[in-house]
């Protein structure tokens, strides 16, 4: 699939309004439209991907770019201390609403587990 349709692809092509805290080359962040915490950013790969269950090893410098945005961003917010969460839901039974692979990054408040 070439992400036709999809609103992640067209946050990240700035077709779409969104919050955006990052982007770069790779990946793009923006604040989540429900948030779940009082920090909840999303991190997605600017290529369309439907979710994790996609990846391959060739994704590994996306991976890492987005992984260290995540990082810096829990910082910048003032989270990374305290502690903060980085998940992904990936397919139905795990709750993914939205077919474009994003990261959630959450923090500002504890968190249980395991999830539901
Ligand atoms: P998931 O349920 O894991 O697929 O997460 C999708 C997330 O995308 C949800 O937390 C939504 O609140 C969020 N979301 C959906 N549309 C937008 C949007 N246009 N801007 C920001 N966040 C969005």
């Amino acid at each position: 699939m070439d992400g036709t349709g999809c609103i992640f692809c067209r946050i990240a092509s700035g077709q779409m309004a969104a919050d955006i805290v990052a982007e770069d080359d790779l990946v793009v962040a923006f604040r989540d439209l429900s948030a779940q915490a009082p920090t909840h950013i999303l991190l997605i790969p600017r290529q369309h991907l439907r979710s994790a269950a996609e990846l391959t090893e060739e994704h590994g410098p996306m991976l890492g770019r987005l992984f260290a945005t995540a990082a810096r961003l829990a910082l910048d917010e003032g989270v990374a201390r305290d502690g903060f969460r980085v998940v992904t839901n990936s397919g139905p039974a795990a709750g993914q609403s939205v077919d474009h692979l994003h990261f959630h990054l959450l923090g500002g408040r504890s968190f249980s587990w395991p999830p539901g």
